[in-house]
């Protein structure tokens, strides 16, 4: 497909990424994602109904040729999937495909870290909302322990992995105290920590504004104890703020999508693990794709572009809107972030 023929949405925004899930089952229960009491122990798409590699690997083809450059892998628990650095070498042939990324919690990375390094993988994001014990293990729905997650962490730089994000998701009352912790740790190690708004995604996960703590106020918190300054956007459409310290220990990153919505720039699609295309992180709704998929590129490529042609998605920009406010969402665990 020619650069003319990339498709445009509705607002004029391009395909440029794309987020897609390999599993939705998960080992951990955060409880704004996937809550215990409300997802059952053993949940989690049979394998059958899932895209095959085949059908990834054609699917991701597709992608490209309709614009799309950078593709990240989650989840659920994307290292759960079997196999996951056979699809990684795979996917990083596919020629146009100029960035490949990674998002887990980090349980099963000291396991399988150098595998995914040399099936091609070069970014790592890694979810670490807290560095006290108690309070990780308690905010992973008891699931987890931050001991593992910090030496798969090590275990990814040990295999050649450098520059990692570590993503924090804050909460009121919960996790903020692990804010300046988290800030310490990882300041001049070349990893990133970004602080990400605890969002209204789904259903389930009991969302209240008050509850979410706006990037401005840890922004504030953290320069206070280092000094700050803001940084230029790696690219158009990033979702993080970024700022470096003054004192030459790196950078951070901020996540502010209820505070500060970035939908003009949204050019990121996401499909689920069995094979749905979500045009908005709140959607209510994807559509199916393994139809097209089945009847070869041609057709899912004219599929595709028609959905995004389609897409008039801001819902953050519309969240205060009650018709809004109260429609379904699909759940975070289905579309991975
Ligand atoms: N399981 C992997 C992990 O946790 O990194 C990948 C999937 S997880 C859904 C992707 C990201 O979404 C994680 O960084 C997680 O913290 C974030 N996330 C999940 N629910 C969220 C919410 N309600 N608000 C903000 N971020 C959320
Ligand atoms: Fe699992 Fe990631 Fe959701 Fe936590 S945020 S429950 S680790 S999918
Ligand atoms: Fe993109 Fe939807 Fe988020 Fe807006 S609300 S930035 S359109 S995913």
């Amino acid at each position: 497909m020619n650069a003319s023929l990339l498709p445009l949405d509705r607002l004029g925004r391009p395909l440029h990424d794309l987020r897609l899930s390999v599993i939705d089952a998960c080992n951990f229960r955060c409880g704004y994602c996937m809550p215990a009491d409300r997802v059952p122990e053993d949940y989690g798409t049979d394998a059958s109904q899932r895209l095959s590699f085949d059908e990834i690997d054609t699917l991701v083809r597709v992608f490209v040729r309709l614009g799309m450059r950078k593709l990240r892998l989650t989840g659920g628990e994307p290292l759960l999937r079997k196999r996951l650095p056979d699809l990684v070498h795979r996917l990083a042939g596919i020629p146009g495909l100029d960035d490949i990324a990674l998002t887990t919690n980090g349980v099963l990375l000291a396991q399988q870290a150098r595998a995914l390094h040399d099936a091609g993988l070069r970014r790592i994001t890694v979810s670490l909302d807290a560095l006290d014990p108690r309070v990780f293990t308690d905010m992973s729905g008891r699931r987890g322990q931050v001991g593992t997650v910090l030496a798969g962490i090590d275990a990814a730089v040990a295999a050649g992995f450098s520059r990692l994000k570590i993503n924090a998701v804050v909460q009121r009352g919960v996790n903020e105290d692990q804010v300046l912790p988290l800030v310490e740790h990882f300041r001049g190690t070349g990893h990133v920590v970004r602080f990400i708004e605890f969002m209204d995604v789904g259903d389930s996960n009991d969302w209240r504004r008050d509850r979410m703590v706006p990037s401005s106020s840890l922004r504030d918190m953290i320069g206070s104890r280092w000094p700050l300054h803001p940084l230029q956007a790696d690219y158009r459409g990033e979702v993080a703020e970024r700022y470096g310290f003054d004192d030459g220990g790196g950078e951070i990153g901020f996540v502010s999508s209820v505070s500060t919505p970035f939908c003009g720039d949204c050019h990121r699609a996401r499909v689920s693990a069995d094979g749905r295309l979500f045009t908005c992180l709140f959607a209510a709704d994807g559509t199916d794709l393994r139809t097209a998929l089945a009847s070869g590129e041609d057709a899912l490529a004219e599929h595709v572009a028609g959905l995004w042609a389609a897409r008039d998605d801001r819902y953050s920009e519309l969240r205060g809107l009650p018709e809004v406010r109260d429609r379904r969402r699909v759940e975070m665990y289905l579309i991975g972030g």
